[in-house]
This record gives C-alpha cells, structure tokens and sequence, in this order.
C-alpha cells in the first residue's frame, strides 16, 4: 500500500483524553495538512477547566496508587507492551505525522517510530533497576535515602518531532511511578492521541496518561500555572521557555525542565574528511526542513577549504528538493504550517539585506500543490554577528562563515545566546579534544552529527536550557528524593 492509499484507511482521534476516555470539548480546531494546505480533521481544544479535569484526573490516579504503587516489574511490562504496539502500528503514528506537521512519511517511520519504541523500552527496562541508598551512618541510626515519584508531570511539546519529544518526557515519568499530563503542539495533535491509546491498550490504568490538545497560551499556560503540577518538563522555543518559569515562580514553584532552541555550528578544519563532513553537514540542516533544534544552522570553514566545501554542500543541497511527504523517496517535506513557512521566508528576506550573499535557494517551491515548501537555502560569507547567523530560523537555512585558526573557530561557535550542540571535523585528536572543552553546548560531537544512543543526555545550556532527556539523568527529574533518619534506642 502506498502512503496515499493508508491515509485513506485512517480516522484519527479528535477528542481530550482525560481520565482514559476521548470527550469533546467546547473549543474546537482545524488541523490543516501541509502537504496540501486541507483541513485534514477538527479537533477538541481544552480551556483551562478542562485542563483542570485532566490535571484532577492525574491526581487522583497517583494518589490511590494504581500505576505510582504498582510494582516496578509491573510497570516495565506495561512500558514493553506499549513499545511493542508503537512498533506494530508504526505505519499509522508516520502517517499522523507527516499528515499533521508536513514531515516524509518513510522518515517519520524509520526514524522516530523506531525512537519512541526504543525510548519506551528502554525506560521500561530501567524500572526495575533503580537502586536507592543506605548511607553509612553511626551504629545508633539507620538512613535511607530513597525515591519517590514525584507527582503529576505536566509535558508540554513541540510539533518537530512530535512523538520522540513526547515519549523522551512521558516515558520516563512514568517508568518513575508519575501521572502524566500531555499537552502535544496545536499542530501536531492527532499523533500524540493515538500514540496515548496504544498506551492504554497496553495497560495503562485509566488517568495515569491524559491528553490535553489545545493552544499554548491556553491550554500549557494552565498546565504551567496550575498548583497541582507538581514538575513542568518542556521543550519548545527559549520565549515560551521563559514563560513557563514565571507561570511557576507566580503559581506552586513547580520544578521546571527546559529544552530550548539552538544555533548550532559544525565546524570543519583542513584534515577532515570533507566528503563525510560535507554531506552530514547539509544533512544536519535540511534534514526534517530544518526544524530541528540541534540543526547544524551554521557551518564554519576554514579559509582554505571553503569553496570546496561550499560546492560539495551546494551539490547536496540542490538534490534535496522537498518533495509530498507521502512520497517515499521525498528528501524533504513540507513545512508545519502557512504562518511558520512564511516566518522563515520573512528571515531569509533580513538574511538578504545583511551582507550575507544568497546562493542556493530562497523561494518557496511547489505552491501549486496548496502546501507549504520550502527548499535547502544557503547564505554564504555570513558575519558571525549577522541576523541569520544569530537567530534560530527552524527551517533549511544554512549560514556559511570562514575562519582561520582554531581560536576563532571556537570564538565564533561560542557567539550566540544558544548553547546546544556543535561538531567539529577534524582527524587531529588533539584539537578534536581541545575544541570539546572549549565548546559551550550540551551536545558535542566528533566528526558525526547527531549521534548517540539512549545512554546519552541531550540538552543544553545558555538560553538551549538546562533540562536533561535520555539517559538516566531524565529518569532523576521525576522523582524527589527522600531522606529517612531512624534513630535506634541501642546501636546493635
Ligand atoms: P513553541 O512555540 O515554544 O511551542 C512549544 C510548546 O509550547 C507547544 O506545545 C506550544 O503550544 C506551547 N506554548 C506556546 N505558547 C505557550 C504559552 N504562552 N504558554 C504555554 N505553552 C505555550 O515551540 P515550537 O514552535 O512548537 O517548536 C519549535 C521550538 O522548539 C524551537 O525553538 C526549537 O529549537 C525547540 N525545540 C527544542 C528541542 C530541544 O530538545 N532543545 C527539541 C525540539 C524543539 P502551541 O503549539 O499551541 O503553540
Ligand atoms: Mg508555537
């Protein structure tokens, strides 16, 4: 079957789920496809009452205890069915995807199927092997320090890549004994539903997994201010980030996680293997239309291989055109939405008044088809200092700066206000090193992009934000650590 042909067998969810049912709500939305610019379906929107049943709901499932209190095995079962059933309907949540946000289809499925079942299971597996502490104490007393989960967790996600942001927050929350209230992006609603079913499917008690669709402002600004959330974990750009501080600071001093933008440099030196660095390079900013928050939005080079590395890159870029995201060979797709696609044109249009010179791309393509492309564009002998060089644009927008030693090359990658993720190319081991301590991000990588496996934390620092997923570190956000001190009336 053709990804056209399975869109037809499908009719997404359109309601909240609150409390392990799908109801409407007074608020509604249309969800448009990218691809075509057509009202793909309308969709219940939750106010901030709704919020409240949600938040009600989660509350009292982690209270009686009927998934906080079950037993770990208990839960890594249920997390492992759950994965399995992502696996098992992985053409369904790639079609939700690529009709709600625009990415291909093909991507949708290799890539982010596969990395909401890995996140899945590998947190389901972790459940079971949290060891907590027993310090050395005095003979009279005995201290435990131990976990316990924290709460209600209110997630609130972007749209890029809907469900590996949603699984990285709510699979750990839950492999720690947490309520989980979701609230997907506006635009990326139906993905987040059905990927919550499955998990109902697989044995989630009712309430413990609530699905809030709704407008940011509305709908995660009542998440954020809400007294009974007991930690906020978020990912989206570093304005709404901000926001979720001060709903916390002006409502219970919930913990705040923060997953923020970035501007992110790959840096080449002489003794890289250009042909890899090249081509991961281009790969690392058109990938996903570029909305990617550890795109590789900047490429350094050094003087004396930029026009050869600019040509290999251009060649790259040229032979991405976006195409339907039902197509299975698209390279790209379309852009989430009119408003962001027009955003992004609005930011090429500064990049061509800043010195900056134009040499691939810069206009929308395939506007007969009603969505909303746009192609590889590169901006050559970009100023460290300029508009496009400086900004997040989340879109396939690569800014070009030469350099020409190492100590300017690590200057010009420290200056943003962002500090996610860099690379750096280079067969020298020393500089390779050198260049990582010097680095303010997150996330460094050596001659790849992009890699790394569950073990790892991604995050960032500067304004990219603080907060940790992946890895076990994630798992640590969802709990409050307890200390017990038992005095004994004889040390034994
Ligand atoms: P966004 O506008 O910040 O939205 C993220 C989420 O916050 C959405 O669910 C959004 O709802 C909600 N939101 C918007 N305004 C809000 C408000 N006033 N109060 C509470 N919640 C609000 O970001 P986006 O445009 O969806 O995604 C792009 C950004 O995410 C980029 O900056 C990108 O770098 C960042 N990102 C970071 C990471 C990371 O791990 N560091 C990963 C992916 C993306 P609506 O959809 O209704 O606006
Ligand atoms: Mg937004």
């Amino acid at each position: 079957m053709t990804w056209h042909e399975r869109a037809n067998t499908i009719t997404p969810r359109t309601g909240l789920l609150i409390d392990g049912r799908f109801r409407s709500a007074t608020e509604s939305f249309e969800v448009i496809a990218p691809r075509n610019g057509k009202l793909v379906t309308e969709i219940a929107f939750a106010n901030a009452d709704d919020v409240n049943e949600a938040v009600s709901s989660a509350r009292r499932a982690f209270e009686d205890g009927r998934w906080s209190k079950r037993a770990p095995s208990e839960r890594k079962a249920v997390l492992m069915a759950w994965a399995e059933l992502c696996r098992a309907h992985g053409d369904e949540l790639a079609l939700l995807m690529a009709l709600e946000m625009g990415k291909p289809a093909h991507e949708a499925k290799s890539i982010e199927v596969r990395a909401v079942a890995n996140t899945l299971a590998w947190f389901g597996e972790a459940c079971d092997k949290i060891l907590d502490e027993i310090p050395h104490t005095a003979r009279d007393a005995l201290a435990l320090v131990t976990r316990e989960p924290a709460g209600v967790v209110g997630a609130v996600v972007p749209w890029n890549f809907p469900l590996t942001m949603a699984a990285w927050k709510v699979a750990p929350a839950l492999a720690a004994g947490c309520s989980v209230v979701l609230k997907p992006a506006e635009n990326s609603p139906l993905s987040a539903l059905r990927f919550a079913e499955l998990g109902l499917e697989a044995g989630l008690p009712e309430g413990v997994l609530n699905v809030v669709n709704g407008h940011g402002h509305i709908a995660g600004k009542a998440l954020g201010e809400h007294p009974d959330v007991d930690v906020l974990t978020f990912t989206g750009s570093t304005q709404v980030g901000r926001y979720f501080l001060e709903y916390a600071a002006q409502s219970n001093l919930k913990r705040v996680y923060l997953e923020l933008g970035g501007k992110s440099a790959n840096i080449i030196f002489p003794d890289a293997d250009l042909d890899r660095a090249a081509s991961t390079a281009a790969w690392s900013i058109f990938f996903n239309q570029g909305e990617m928050c550890t795109a590789g939005s900047r490429l350094l080079v050094h003087e004396s291989i930029h026009d050869e590395v600019v040509a290999r890159v251009s060649t790259i870029a040229a032979a991405m055109q976006p195409q339907d995201p039902f197509s299975d060979d698209a390279p790209m797709g379309a852009m989430v939405s009119k408003e962001h696609l027009e955003r992004v044109e609005s930011m090429v249009t500064t990049g061509r008044g800043d010195r900056a010179e134009l040499i691939v791309g810069g206009e929308r393509v395939n506007q007969e088809s009603g969505g909303y492309y746009f192609p590889p564009t590169i901006f050559d002998h970009v100023a460290p200092e300029a508009y496009i060089a400086q900004e997040e644009i989340f879109g396939p927008v690569l800014s070009i700066t030469t350099f020409s030693d190492d100590a300017e090359a690590l200057r010009i990658a420290n200056g943003t206000r962002y500090g996610l993720a860099s690379a750096i190319w280079t067969q020298n081991l020393d500089r390779a090193v050198a260049m990582s301590r010097g680095l303010r991000v997150g996330m460094c990588w050596v001659n790849c992009y992009e890699e790394g496996d569950m073990t790892i934390p991604f995050g960032g620092v500067k304004e990219s934000g603080f907060g940790r997923d992946k890895s076990l570190h994630a798992l640590e956000k969802f709990f409050d650590l307890k200390s017990t001190w038992i005095q004994l009336s004889e040390p034994s």
